[in-house]
């Protein structure tokens, strides 16, 4: 399988290339070349497999040919080790939950991938990989620990100084070793631009065998179609099921269209957000206007310019109909996402994080017009937004161990303003 830009069609490159690039020269994203239809008969007994069988078959039919099969055995089982269970909140609406990974929120799947693949690749590698990372939070935790002690890759962190919570903060300035944390000066756009400059800069290229772990690489994207077919092994394939993504740069939705095209059964995608809703504003008139980020209490989700958006766009033919079909968008503010969290509590007991209740709320918002099953992604545990989600509910929460652990570490952060040359300089002299 070859991987080509979005920018691009004519340009190709294998898996290694891709993933090391992240970014194409021409500022494309990669995608893979074909995205081939899985057999009715793996779809028709998702049931009878696990986890990791499906996730192997779909990592096999994306990469075919690119890794030894026995090592993408491994990578495999090192990214889906923990249960991903899909709960009923109320009649007909689901949560899955994608947060018992080690940083408890989805991005453990695509960042413990992208760290077996890259550890893989660096073994033919001669100087050390550096990986650049800019964070609005979870990116942040389950890149730092799912590339902690890789030999040969070196990890830098960026993220926006008082913009992420405490305890998110925590686990990624407290590993050491190969995980140095940036805190910049300026909003998680900021981060993401110096991310984006630094693959345009020839020096650093020359002298730097850099790659970035954002979501915009294809080895975080392509496990985020995992758990869609964990869903409805899960749920049945009887009825149809939408889905409902709580989203910034839209990474887990594309890997649902990925999964949609390999042929699994998904009736309709929701594309959630928070006031930051580009996406929506575009399904909605077909214009797609970027603009800088407003903070919310979703913060994960405070995105102003959705990187993937330009990887939906191809994967629909820039077909604005077609897309327009598949996925219908919602956005909503701060206080209807509290109002969700605390009427969830009141009613079913559950306790939704501010991201989770996004994609609720997107599915209860559809489903008042369609009577259908419905699957929303409850992306973090609501333990990484306690501060929040206890000011919400007005009671305390309790935190998963691996967070109480964390509250007395001490953080270790290098600061800096959001211009690109002191970041250029630093990483020159590092
Ligand atoms: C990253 C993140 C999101 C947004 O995911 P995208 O793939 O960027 O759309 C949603 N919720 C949480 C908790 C996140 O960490």
């Amino acid at each position: 399988m070859k991987f080509y830009s979005t920018n691009n069609s004519q340009h190709k490159v294998s898996l290694r290339e891709a993933v090391l690039k992240g970014l194409a020269p021409d500022g494309g994203l990669y995608l893979p070349e074909q995205i081939p239809v899985l057999p009715k008969s793996f779809i028709g007994s998702l049931s009878e497999q696990s986890n990791v069988s499906m996730a192997l078959t779909v990592a096999r039919n994306l990469l075919g040919g690119e890794v030894e099969e026995k090592e993408l055995q491994r990578i495999v089982e090192q990214t889906v080790f923990f249960d991903v269970p899909v709960v009923e909140v109320e009649n007909n609406v689901y949560s899955l939950e994608l947060f018992h990974g080690p940083t408890l929120a989805f991005k453990d799947f695509g960042a413990r991938f992208m760290a077996s693949l890259l550890g893989y690749f660096s073994k033919s590698e001669k100087e050390e990989i550096t990986v650049l990372v800019a964070t609005s939070g979870d990116t942040g935790s389950a890149v730092a620990h799912g590339f902690h002690k890789v030999p040969g890759v070196r990890v830098f962190v960026l993220y926006p100084s008082g913009k992420v919570s405490d305890l998110q903060e925590k686990q990624f300035t407290t590993l050491g070793d190969n995980i140095t944390a940036l805190e910049i000066d300026g909003t998680f756009d900021d981060c993401q631009r110096l991310v984006k400059t630094a693959f345009q800069d020839a020096e650093l290229k020359s002298k730097l065998v850099l790659t970035s772990a954002n979501s915009i690489n294809i080895a975080r994207l392509i496990p985020q179609s995992f758990y869609y077919f964990f869903t409805l092994a899960q749920l049945g394939l009887k009825e149809p099921v939408v889905f409902s993504i709580p989203s910034g740069n839209f990474g887990n939705l594309t890997g649902g269209i990925l999964a949609w095209k390999m042929g699994l059964p998904i009736y309709q995608f929701i594309a959630s957000t928070n006031v930051n809703d580009i996406v929506p504003c575009y399904l909605d008139n077909g214009k797609f206007n970027p603009r800088p980020s407003i903070q919310t209490i979703s913060n994960a989700m405070d995105v102003g310019n959705p990187s993937n958006f330009a990887r939906m766009l191809t994967l629909f033919h820039d077909d604005y109909y077609e897309m327009t079909q598949m996925i219908k968008g919602y956005s909503f503010t701060d206080e209807e996402t509290r109002e969700g969290m605390r009427a969830v509590d009141k009613q079913s007991g559950y306790t939704l994080d501010p991201h989770g209740a996004v994609g609720y709320l997107g599915l209860k918002k559809y489903q008042t017009s369609h009577s259908v099953k419905g699957v929303f992604l409850e992306t973090a545990h609501p333990g990484k937004f306690r501060e929040v989600v206890e000011e919400t509910l007005g009671r305390k929460i309790e935190l998963p161990e691996r967070l109480n652990n964390l509250i007395t570490r001490q953080k270790k952060s290098i600061e800096m303003s959001s211009t690109f040359d002191e970041f250029r300089e630093f990483l020159l002299k590092y």
